[in-house]
């Protein structure tokens, strides 16, 4: 880190930075001392209004990548200007329950307290989480907020802008009216990382819109215990899939953001290990071996670094009953050695304290911010509720035993990208922004996100498409509601509540049933059938009487919104209530059924994929997901989506991934890269360039690829390799190692080309050394892994030679 002898204060800093400061500060609204409450305690309805512009242009940067590097020279003459209490209040982060009142406004005298007394320099979250007046914040109200944080930070305290970070993650899912993006799951499904850089983007302009500049995205945890609640907020259960798109959403939401003010820092998250919680509960501990780490849960967080990530959030919990927040080796060693990070580690919500209150691995909550500062390289605390780390932090420099020379490694981080959001020059919101929210381009952009990702599952006796002249009875809970399209993480943490319903959304969104009757021009004949969670008797009596002029019937299942703890499951399987009503219409009616899944994971089906003669998956499409859905129920749109992770048959299989030992079964309901269209694809000619592999050498491998069905395709074309064997090493049943998506139009024929590198096929050993194992490989092309075909090449390697070493703590 590169420093400077002449120290000066934050107040000289902010003196020389003023003249640039072309943006005016807001009025500041007047402390409300003892708040009167003037609304019952239920959230209204934010009534800001705004025409969206149609359109807008943006700057799609191409140039190298822009990431945190070195820490500039007046960034650490002003850490070096920072009292101890200034630099610890810069390293927390407080959330904004904390500074609003009960009537909704701002409590200036609580922003004061903790701005000018604790030196805070950062908060976070929506007031619609926590206790706000509105239930969706439009960005305009959202930006008074944050603009009159803004400007307390800057006349008080340490007079350093604060930085907001806030879940944007699907979109900016947390502003009124922010497009709001497919969940990330369905996002891989499109094997199109193309959508991922397009919401991200989205994401970043809505966000700043609202004065904040810190999306807690992309999150690129593998999802392979299918029980988890976290599953749809991940790009699937493949290190290399989740890699492209964790590369590709970065490239979203920061473009070049050290220049480019409609963008924000994204944050890689959550590191490390996440997605393999024991028992499939959240924030359970994971037992994974450190090589396995390496192999699979760790190349998507490196795709992130490289692809410039400026900040990174650690993980909840454990990873073999270490505790992340306070492990040197997970933190240090493999975060800032081996990757190379140089941006900014924030832990997650109050993940230090909890160290004394629920993981028992510190005797208090000093002792775990002592482990916590000492061992690892965390540079703010998102705390997010109390002056605990302010206080002890302070205690614990003082006494000598932090060295204050930790403090400043941190702060200098924060405040460099402080500055790289050119929050010096422009801590305001930006009113122009405002215009573009909910603009109908970016509604346009999560609606291709969503075509692409809707995964036809079955499709027998071309029940579907759907045609215009067929009578087609609705019934099921996720028909008819854009919550369930959104699920968690939209609008609110846990989704809107059963109260709120879909009228939260104020218009800012479809249904599926919407969408039919903009497809066919009609409004559908639509029963509930049963509610999402299963209570209530079927009416059999009802849905005969309405299936007799049907034709076909569709019926939508799935889950009820839930997020991180609230949605922990004991079994995969749907409530059977959802489950008894296919079964029931089916047997009652004997008219050919459709199912179409909106649901964060894969929940298990029981006897649907036999029952039922069509399934779609549209996993949680978000809020534009209504008409996409009834696109592709009408052959409108030609679905394309694959699964990006294994769909279990059983609850055995709730861990199963694609990845898994050759040697154990791998007999899912639908294997990863499964999904359908309606065109017959064949694919022939697989020829690789060479029948050897060696280091330096990459070879292609090419196929023909025929659309021989009636309707335009886009086709995902995957490569999976299978190693034959691997000494002492059980080879996985199959990698992922490159794809493309190719458009055929009807007849057309394609060759396409797909890259191999024989580095791909190396392997993590327990001594942490990165090796290639010799050995014949099969190469497979085509998404269905069991009919795909193979050709054979001839790894060479010296298998003694160490490609990479991972360092140990
Ligand atoms: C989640 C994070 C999120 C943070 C802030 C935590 O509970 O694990 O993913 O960014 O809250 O809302």
């Amino acid at each position: 880190m590169k420093s400077d002898a002449l120290a000066i204060s934050p107040a000289e800093y902010s003196a020389t930075v003023s003249d640039s400061t072309t943006q005016k500060p807001p009025a500041v609204t007047a402390a409300t001392a003892d708040p009167v409450c003037t609304w019952d305690g239920a959230q209204v309805f934010d009534d800001t209004t705004w025409t969206p512009v149609a359109s807008y242009a943006y700057n799609n940067y191409t140039g190298p990548v822009v990431g945190p590097n070195l820490i500039d020279q007046d960034i650490m003459r002003m850490v070096n200007g920072l009292t101890v209490e200034e630099k610890v209040g810069q390293m927390t982060q407080i959330q904004v329950g904390q500074i609003i009142d009960c009537n909704g406004k701002l409590n200036t005298t609580a922003v004061e307290y903790w701005i000018d007394i604790m030196k805070v320099g950062s908060f976070l979250e929506t007031p619609a989480n926590h206790g706000g007046k509105y239930n969706w914040y439009s960005a305009k109200r959202f930006a008074e907020i944050t603009d009159a944080v803004q400007a307390i930070a800057l006349r008080r305290g340490s007079r350093i802008p604060i930085i907001w970070g806030l879940d944007s993650v699907r979109g900016a899912n947390y502003i009124k009216g922010g497009t709001i993006f497919p969940a990330g799951i369905a996002t891989a499904a499109t094997f199109n990382p193309q959508h991922a850089y397009d919401a991200g983007r989205v994401a970043a302009k809505d966000t700043r819109a609202a004065g904040v500049h810190w999306a807690f995205a992309p999150i690129m945890d593998l999802s392979v215990n299918k029980l988890w609640s976290r599953v749809y907020e991940n790009f699937g259960e493949d290190p290399f899939l989740s890699s492209l798109m964790a590369k590709s959403s970065i490239g979203g939401h920061q473009g070049d953001y050290k220049r480019d003010r409609s963008r924000v820092a994204a944050c890689l998250k959550h590191f490390i290990g996440y997605g393999y919680p024991f028992d499939g509960s959240d924030r359970a501990n994971r037992h994974i071996a450190t090589h396995e780490l390496l192999e699979y849960y760790v190349p998507p967080f490196k795709a992130a670094i490289d692809a410039g990530s400026a900040t990174a959030m650690e993980s909840y919990g454990a990873v073999n009953s270490e505790s992340v927040v306070l492990s040197k080796y997970y933190l240090q060693t493999l975060l800032r050695e081996q990757l190379k990070f140089k941006g900014m580690l924030v832990t997650d919500w109050a993940e230090i304290n909890t160290q004394a209150t629920m993981y028992h691995t510190a005797k208090d909550v000093k002792q775990a911010t002592q482990m916590a500062l000492q061992r690892t390289s965390i540079d703010m605390s998102m705390v997010a509720d109390d002056e605990s780390f302010i206080k002890v932090t302070v205690e614990l420099v003082k006494s000598g035993a932090v060295s204050e020379r930790r403090l400043d490694e941190s702060v200098a981080r924060i405040l460099q990208l402080k500055k790289d959001l050119g929050l010096f020059e422009s801590p305001y919101a930006d009113p122009q922004l405002a215009s573009t929210v909910g603009s109908a381009q970016d509604i346009e952009a999560a609606r291709n996100t969503v075509r692409e990702s809707i995964t036809l599952l079955k499709n027998t006796n071309g029940v579907l498409p759907l045609k215009l002249s067929e009578r087609v009875l609705f019934l099921g809970p996720t028909l008819n509601s854009t919550r369930y399209m959104g699920g968690g993480w939209n609008v609110h943490w846990q989704g809107p509540s059963d109260k709120e319903g879909d009228a939260v959304y104020q218009g800012f969104g479809d249904t599926v049933l919407q969408g039919i009757q903009a497809v066919t021009g009609a409004a559908p004949q639509y029963l509930l059938g049963i509610d999402i969670g299963g209570t209530g008797t079927i009416d059999v009596d009802a849905i005969m009487s309405a299936a007799q002029s049907a034709d076909k019937i569709v019926i939508g299942l799935g889950e009820n919104t839930y997020a991180e703890e609230q949605g922990n499951i004991d079994s995969l399987a749907l409530p059977w209530q959802q489950l008894n009503l296919v079964y029931t219409v089916a047997a009652a009616t004997k008219k050919p059924v459709v199912v179409v899944l909106i649901e964060g994971r894969p929940r298990g089906l029981a006897n649907i994929p036999k029952i039922a003669d069509a399934i779609v998956n549209a996993y949680l499409p978000g809020a534009y997901g209504g008409l996409p859905i009834a696109e592709v129920l009408y052959g409108k749109v030609n679905p394309s989506g694959r699964l990006p992770i294994t769909y279990p048959a059983t609850e055995a299989q709730a861990s199963s991934t694609i990845w898994q030992a050759s040697y154990s079964a791998y007999n899912p309901q639908w294997a990863f890269g499964y999904g359908l269209g309606y065109s017959n694809v064949t694919y022939s000619n697989v020829t690789l360039s060479s029948s050897s592999l060696t280091a330096g050498s990459p070879i292609t491998a090419s196929v023909t690829i025929t659309n021989n069905g009636p309707y335009p395709q886009k086709e995902p074309v995957l490569l999976f390799t299978r190693q034959q064997y691997r000494l002492g090493y059980a080879p996985e049943h199959y990698r992922l190692r490159d794809f493309t998506k190719v458009d055929l139009a009807v007849g057309e024929t394609k060759t396409v080309v797909l890259n191999l590198k024989a580095e791909d096929l190396a392997f993590w050993d327990r001594d942490l050394l990165r090796r290639i194992e010799p050995a014949p490989v099969n190469v497979v092309i085509n998404p269905h892994v069991y009919t795909g075909l193979v050709a054979v090449v001839q790894l060479d390697a010296d298998p003694d030679h160490v490609l990479e070493r991972a360092p140990w703590s």
